[in-house]
């Protein structure tokens, strides 16, 4: 599953571009726009994808930490999941020391 950011039209994972605004859902996806948020955040230091208790195998293999210059794109290629990828990206941030 794939959403639109700028006018929050669920698209399907294949889907290249926004069927309603024509966005290109590379960059415009809510996922995409998470994704560039938390890589410019300086505390955070890396990224996971988190999967679902439902997650097929292609995600569950993609599930874990990555460096923050090389992770994935959201929805997972080749997800086999009936109703689409529900992975998500979740940030590791830097501990704070006082
Ligand atoms: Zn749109
Ligand atoms: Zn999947």
């Amino acid at each position: 599953m794939q959403t639109c950011s700028q006018c929050q039209t669920t698209c399907s994972d294949e889907a290249i571009l926004c069927p309603t605004c024509q966005a290109e859902l590379s960059t415009y996806s809510v996922h995409a726009q998470a994704l560039k948020k938390l890589q410019a955040n300086p505390r955070v230091t890396a990224i996971r994808i988190a999967v679902s208790y439902d997650a097929c195998p292609v995600c569950r293999e993609a599930q874990g930490v990555y460096p923050k210059d090389a992770v994935p794109s959201l929805p997972v290629p080749g997800c086999s999941h009936a109703n689409g990828c529900h992975c998500s990206y979740e940030p590791i941030l830097s501990e704070i020391y006082p």
